[in-house]
């Protein structure tokens, strides 16, 4: 049976809860040791899938196609284990749950109360595979004292005090704040954030103390003798330039070594950390940058394209090189022309996207690529516009566009080459889907294979021609235009297994212009950067080696 690390937060949000558990797997890791991490969110949404990006940044899917929470992606970048549905679950999904069997009438008739049954089902989540891995770090959304949060304490409470003793151990991340008038790190709010915590019946035996500032040893045992945990396990976490830096950071502070004494494992296994060892040195020591404009629409939040600026980044470190990746909104290509903003950058990526706001300037900037023989990246939402691109300038089809944006405004004006799917396969049985289905649940989601033509760029991208990758969309390129585009040079090189969806698109003649029906970002990672990225970034450096 797995051991079990729950880790919360307190006095302020934001700390890097994700990051620590991140880390933390990652070094379990190191050590020899199977992880898997998950992550419970107190909000009553029921999966991220419907919120905006500028409520909650990024959503991220998973394989078996779930729309989670971006910790997630954190969580796979830094342990490699491929995130699955039921590796995130909110207060939303837990009482839609409670509420299904009540009408079902599974509960004969009881009065259904928060405690025991939404604690039951919470435990139920967190008992699912627990003989799968030698430990489930399940980290806890928000801070201690959040109203939405209590029943996720409780559960978490009454599941390690259900367990053998000493199979689960709570770790909680605090803020230091530094006083700079008098010049002192504040041990207070962490103080009380603990009052608060074991006031619920939990006593952390790890804690991570986030500071801008050196924590002297004398506050360290403060902290330790005011807040009942020992010396050792109070684990400073300073600020980082790279967050990649985290598993060498923490491990040098003693962080995994303080988990594995508080399960009394001993003597630790040696940890291996030369993957992270690799990565810190490709970061530290790149030679030159490459300038990427990411012409986007959600281009005020960091967060929202979270993968994708990770994905770039693992792109770098595989060619040894910076990337500068700029956000630029799509919108100012509707009014002027892309020309004197795009050609200083050495690539054109354009990612994923909802609704037809800013699309008319992601068209021009794909234009843009392909005439000039910029690379061009388009990703999901991207691919459709270098579609419809081609189709306007290459094939005289002046009307093209995406039924996406005539169902916005309600009337036909496009002749659709990007249409709205209603069945298609996957594996071996049909997905059907009704224009009434609930929004959230009418998507391609999660991972799908892909054939690539032998002789393709992308097949020697991948080095080799079946894939599997992650989807998430309504819309399609139109098959029945294949011919018609491939005749002007838009070749149709990856293609679902029956033949009949559009996966990969990619200009003959141009050095690297590539459209991807899915989202290949969602699998890479720093010490496996995507080939996609990795080849990306590497054509974006030949063309900063030319100016
Ligand atoms: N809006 C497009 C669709 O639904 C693209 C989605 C995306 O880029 N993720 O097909």
């Amino acid at each position: 049976m797995a051991r079990y690390v729950f880790i919360t937060g307190g006095v302020v949000s934001s700390l890097g809860k994700g990051l620590a558990s991140a880390a933390l797997g990652a070094l379990l890791q190191a050590r020899g040791f199977s992880v898997r991490l998950r992550k419970l969110d107190p909000y009553l949404n029921v999966d991220p899938g419907t919120m905006s990006p500028f409520e909650h940044g990024e959503v991220f899917v998973t394989d078996d196609g779930a729309e989670t929470d971006l910790d997630l992606g954190h969580y796979e970048r830094f342990t490699g284990v491929s995130a699955r549905a039921s590796d995130s679950v909110s207060s939303g999904r837990i009482y839609s749950n409670v509420l299904e069997k009540e009408r079902r009438g599974d509960y004969l008739g009881k009065t259904i109360q928060v405690i025991p049954h939404v604690t039951d089902e919470i435990k139920d989540f967190l008992a699912i595979g627990d003989g799968e891995v030698d430990f489930q770090l399940c980290e806890i959304g928000g801070t201690v004292g959040d109203i939405e949060g209590l029943p996720f304490f409780e559960a978490i409470r009454q599941f390690a005090q259900e367990r053998a003793r000493g199979q689960c151990i709570f770790m909680h991340l605090t803020l230091l704040p530094y006083l700079a008038a008098s010049g002192e790190l504040k041990t207070k709010p962490t103080q009380h954030s603990v009052k608060e915590l074991r006031a619920i019946g939990i006593a952390p035996d790890v804690l991570v103390c986030r500071s801008e500032q050196p924590i002297p040893e004398k506050e360290r045992g403060k902290i330790a003798l005011f807040c009942n945990v020992r010396p050792d396990a109070v684990i400073p976490a300073y600020d980082l330039k790279s967050i990649y830096e985290a598993p060498l950071a923490y491990h040098r502070v003693g962080l995994d070594q303080a988990v594995l004494d508080a399960f009394r494992i001993s003597p630790a296994p040696r940890p291996d950390l030369s993957r992270w060892e690799d990565v810190m040195d490709r970061l530290e020591r790149a030679e030159g940058e490459v300038r990427i404009a990411v012409v986007g629409k959600y281009t005020q939040l960091e967060d929202a394209y979270k993968s994708i600026r990770e994905a770039l980044t693992h792109g770098g470190l595989a060619n040894r090189v910076r990337v500068r990746a700029e956000w630029i909104d799509s919108e100012i290509f509707e009014r002027e022309d892309p020309g004197p903003f795009l050609e200083s950058y050495h690539a054109i990526l354009v990612p994923g996207g909802f609704g037809e706001r800013g699309t008319e300037g992601k068209i021009r900037a794909a234009q843009f690529a392909r005439e000039r023989g910029i690379p061009y990246f388009g990703i999901c939402l991207g691919m459709q516009m270098a579609v419809i691109e081609a189709a306007r300038n290459l094939a005289g089809m002046a009307d093209a566009g995406s039924e996406e944006f005539d169902h916005e405004f309600g009337e036909r004006r496009f002749t659709p080459v990007v249409y709205h799917l209603k069945e298609w396969v996957q594996g071996t049985h049909t997905v059907q889907r009704r224009p009434d289905d609930a929004k959230g649940g009418t998507m391609r989601l999660g991972a799908y294979a892909a054939k690539i033509d032998e002789g393709s760029l992308v097949a020697r991208i991948y080095g080799t021609t079946r894939i599997e990758e992650r989807h998430r969309h309504r819309y399609e390129v139109d098959v029945q235009y294949r011919d018609k585009l491939q005749e002007c040079g838009l070749r149709f090189s990856g293609m679902s297994p029956d033949g009949r969806l559009p996966e990969i698109v990619e200009v003959e003649g141009h050095p690297w212009f590539i459209g991807v029906q899915f989202h290949p970002e969602l699998k890479s990672k720093p010490f496996a950067p995507h080939p996609l990225f990795a080849d990306f970034i590497r054509a974006a450096v030949e063309v900063s080696r030319l100016v």
